[in-house]
Parts: structure tokens; sequence; C-alpha cells
């Protein structure tokens, strides 16, 4: 089936909805460096706690590790995560002015920024059409039979093969919200799922 035609059925069923509630480059790059292997739902209340303290990297350049690790208590490894937004505020202070870089090599420069931050902050933040390619995409990309990959980056490469540019931007959020609702990591909802007669189910247990 093809790739284009899945993504389309899928659009129809799912709204798509940014989990967060301002666009400006620092705050979904610190945002997304908070929700790695966090809930959205805990992302976003911890953000908007943490920016109604601090809002510049000004401000965060200069603020107490600790009192940081006390706003952001519920995100997972809050207490690395701290003393990295400290540090990405001063490299962007030191190296851009302030700003953050509309560019994936020196993205990956910051600590704690992999490919799917970096993809997150380009697409949210700057519109920019790539892949940001997270555990759900990758496996739900390989269970439809749209790319047989083995690892995020090849998922990536491969999505923007089987799909045009104008859907790039799109396949996170709409991939992430369907992964917990549907294509869950374990027993996937096959069942109800709206896209079940055109997945290949590739290693999906039949007894599920
Ligand atoms: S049919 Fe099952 S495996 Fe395929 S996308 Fe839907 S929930 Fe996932």
């Amino acid at each position: 089936m093809e790739a284009p035609l899945i993504f389309e059925r899928l659009k129809e069923n799912y709204t798509l909805q940014f989990f967060l509630d301002r666009h400006d480059p620092f705050y979904v790059l610190i945002s997304t460096v908070l929700s790695q292997r966090t809930r959205d739902e805990v992302t976003q209340v911890a953000t908007k706690r943490l920016f109604k303290r601090y809002d510049t990297p000004q401000d965060f350049a200069t603020a107490d590790v600790e009192d940081i690790e006390h706003l952001i208590r519920d995100v997972g490894f809050y207490r690395m995560k701290a003393p990295r937004v400290i540090q990405i505020a001063s490299i962007l202070l030191e190296k851009y002015d302030g700003e953050v870089p509309e560019d994936m090599d020196l993205l990956l420069d910051l600590p704690g920024v992999g490919r799917k931050t970096a993809n997150c902050v380009l697409a949210y933040a700057f519109s920019r059409d790539v892949v940001a390619v997270d555990t759900h995409v990758h496996r739900i990309s390989n269970r439809l039979g749209i790319v047989k990959t083995s690892n995020p980056e090849q998922t990536e490469e491969s999505l923007k093969e089987v799909l045009p540019e104008d859907m790039w931007r799109d396949v996170n959020e709409l991939f992430v919200s369907f992964g917990k609702e549907i294509c869950r990591p374990i027993s996937p909802k096959c069942g109800v799922c709206p896209i079940d007669d055109m997945c290949a189910k590739l290693g999906v247990n039949k007894s599920d």
C-alpha cells in the first residue's frame, strides 16, 4: 500500500494538535529536551512552570540549578536535564547571540540534542519540512511496511523517499498520537484501527 494514501487516511481520523502553547525556537528547544522520555502532558505542565519563572536564554543562563530541578521535578531525568538547559542557554548566548540556530548540525552540537529533538525544533519552531522520528514513528512505519529499517535514522531517510515533502512535518505529531491510542507498542488495537486494511502488520503478534 502506498505510504501517502495511508497517511491521508490517518489524517482524516486524527486532528493534528501540537502539544506546546508557544512556537518560538527557544521555548520549543527547551521543552523538547524536557520531553525526552516524558509524557507530553507532564512536559507541557513542567515547561509552563519553568517559563513562568525564566523566559529568555539570559534568564536560564544565570538560573539556579536547584530551582530549575524543582520546577521540572515531574519530568524524566530532571536532575540531568536541569544543568543541561542552563548549559544550552549559555552556549546560545556565547555562540549565537542568544538565538537558536536554524541548522541541523549546529543544533546537534548542543548538549542533549539528538536528531529527533533537532528535527522537532526545525519543524515546529522554523516550519521546516523535516521528518522527526521517535520510537512511535519508527515502530509504526515498519509495522505498516512502508519502510524496512532497523533504526530511527534509517527510518527518517526512508520516509523521506516514500512520502512527499509536504507531508514530512506532520509525520511525528500524527504517528505519536496514533501510536499512543491505537498502534501501541504492546497490544496494538488492530480491530479498531482506521488503516487496518492498508497495514502489512509486520512484526505484529496475531494474538495481541
Ligand atoms: S493495523 Fe494494527 S499494526 Fe497496523 S497500524 Fe493499525 S494498529 Fe498498527
